[in-house]
């Protein structure tokens, strides 16, 4: 046994030949993403909902999502809503959450409640709803109410309630 001494050195050669074949047969293609561009990801609410895998999606789990996705300002009653509102709310959460970030909570300030409503306003037919805008920079807000105007169309009126309660109100036109 006059080569045992030579026995640890090859066994470290026959180690790092093995780590080289791990090595080697690990290098894989990586697939290739084509990434879409920003403008073209159009957010729907549909599709999201089908992402979340909650079918089926009744109005009031709509309506729950909503309230999970939000502040409520004390004493705001929404517990009657339209279900239209609650879609349009979502909307508008996600209109919020693309301009300030995913963190952002939007606040409701009224729904069927304040007193000091016009008297016709929709907020007393659970056709109307307020959210916060003031403190988010003026740029920003202007942003939000724009997207919103967008995202909603033609069924609903966004206003910019501007002045000392200042705030987003949208509304459900007949
Ligand atoms: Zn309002």
């Amino acid at each position: 046994m006059k080569y045992l001494y030579l026995v640890a050195p090859i066994l470290a050669i026959l180690a790092l030949c093995g780590v080289y074949f791990l090595i080697q047969t690990n290098k894989r293609p990586i697939p290739h993403y084509e990434f879409k561009k920003q403008d073209e990801i159009v957010w729907d609410a549909d599709e999201y909902y089908r992402h979340l895998k909650v079918k089926p999606f009744g109005s009031r789990e709509v309506h729950r999502l909503l309230i999970k996705r939000t502040l409520q300002k004390p004493g705001v009653y929404l517990e009657s809503l339209e279900p239209a509102l609650d879609t349009a709310g979502l909307e508008i959460v996600n209109v919020y959450h693309t301009i300030l970030g995913d963190d952002y909570t939007p606040v409701i300030t009224s729904g069927n409640d304040w007193p000091y409503h016009a008297k016709n306003s929709k907020h007393y037919q659970n056709k109307a709803l307020d959210f916060r805008i003031q403190l988010i920079p003026m740029d920003k807000r202007r942003q939000i109410v724009e997207r919103c105007q967008e995202r909603l169309g033609t069924r609903f009126r966004v206003l910019w309630e501007k002045g000392e309660a200042e705030h987003l109100h949208v509304e459900l036109l007949e």
